[in-house]
């Protein structure tokens, strides 16, 4: 199986080039974190190296595409990452987080050998764009003459750190964001939630930059239930309901960095919201309950972009040092919320 359905396309154009032989030396796969595209390169070598592989027609019954048996002893050596015929290059194997030059000239010995098992060679570099420029460079010399059946499959995060050089020698694979159809269709199946809870979880979509894998990461975690607890507080502040003080020792338990980005994405919310913009723009569309109420307030606009200033600020000292007094810049932000009470309706 291909990974993930908004894939697909990217699958069918990388297999029909391995059935027509025209399977370029160098693929570089480039997309968000989110979308799966490692675990696409995964499957996609093992499909590669397979010696079994299993093809699926389509209505006219033409074959259209194929995967990988999973039982051939090439997917068994695959699946346990011992395939004497693929090298993964990854920046975590450095105590850094960078791919050195090393790592690179190592490569060579690899190159200058004949496939084990009879077919391609594949050198899968993750997160290209962690290499250095040394090992870019070394990577470069090593494109010119990759040798014959060797496959480097590059995947990158951020493409635009990587040296033009490096890019023009791949053929580049554009993953671009799944529709929102898509991810609705995939969402109902890897989902345990009712359909108001798969609606709920699907409205944070535009808060993960619209990547499904960061939207399932995310939901496991417990960002989810901190943010659920942060909303609801906040509706409370501005509605006097809970004191600021009960507040901030709520707060203290919850990670200042994602309370100030919580609360900068909310203030930029509102900012859109009272300049009359369409609710369609929301990043946070969980958050319409509590955004609404400063649609259409124009008077506020001052105040609130004063607030984003404020949050922005302490946003950025948190993040530049993590030795910032908790209590103090929880206060100083909840105070800054507080004070746009006055400009919500229905309060
Ligand atoms: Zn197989």
């Amino acid at each position: 199986m291909y990974p993930y359905p908004w894939l697909e396309r990217q699958w069918q154009r990388l297999v029909g080039q391995i059935e027509s032989n025209r399977l370029p030396h160098a693929v570089l796969l480039r997309g968000l974190e989110g979308l799966g595209i490692i675990e696409f390169a995964h499957c996609f070598i093992q499909a590669l190296l397979c010696e079994v592989r299993i093809f699926s027609y389509d209505a006219q019954g033409v074959d259209n595409t194929f995967v990988a048996c999973g039982k051939c002893s090439s997917c068994k050596q695959f699946q346990v990452g011992f395939h004497p015929d693929v090298v993964i290059l990854d920046a975590t194997e450095s105590s850094v987080g960078v791919i050195k030059v090393d790592q690179v000239r190592m490569l060579l010995a690899f190159l200058q050998q004949t496939a084990q098992l009879g077919g391609y060679r594949v050198v899968l570099i993750q997160r290209a764009e962690a290499m250095n420029m040394a090992a870019q460079n070394a990577l470069l010399k090593v494109l010119e003459e990759p040798g014959e059946d060797v496959v480097f499959m590059l995947v990158s995060h951020c493409p635009s750190l990587l040296l033009p050089t490096v890019v023009s020698r791949c053929q580049s694979v554009e993953c671009t964001l799944p529709t929102t159809v898509e991810v609705q269709q995939w969402w109902r199946e890897v989902s345990t939630g009712t359909e108001q809870e798969q609606k709920h979880q699907l409205a944070l979509l535009s808060v993960v930059g619209g990547a499904p894998l960061r939207l399932r990461q995310y939901l496991a975690s417990s960002w989810y239930a901190c943010r659920l607890e942060c909303l609801e507080g906040l509706c409370d502040l501005l509605d006097r309901k809970i004191s600021l003080y009960a507040f901030v020792q709520k707060a203290l338990d919850w990670p200042l960095a994602d309370l100030l980005a919580l609360m900068l994405s909310l203030g930029i919310d509102a900012l859109k919201l009272s300049l009359n913009s369409a609710s369609e723009y929301v990043s946070n569309q969980d958050a319409l309950f509590l955004l609404n109420r400063f649609s259409n307030q124009s008077h506020a606009i001052v105040s609130i972009d004063r607030f984003v200033s404020v949050i922005e600020s302490l946003y950025l000292s948190v993040q530049a040092s993590a030795a910032q007094n908790h209590q103090l810049s929880c206060e100083r932000a909840l105070l800054s919320w507080q004070a746009l009470s006055q400009y919500v309706n229905g309060s």
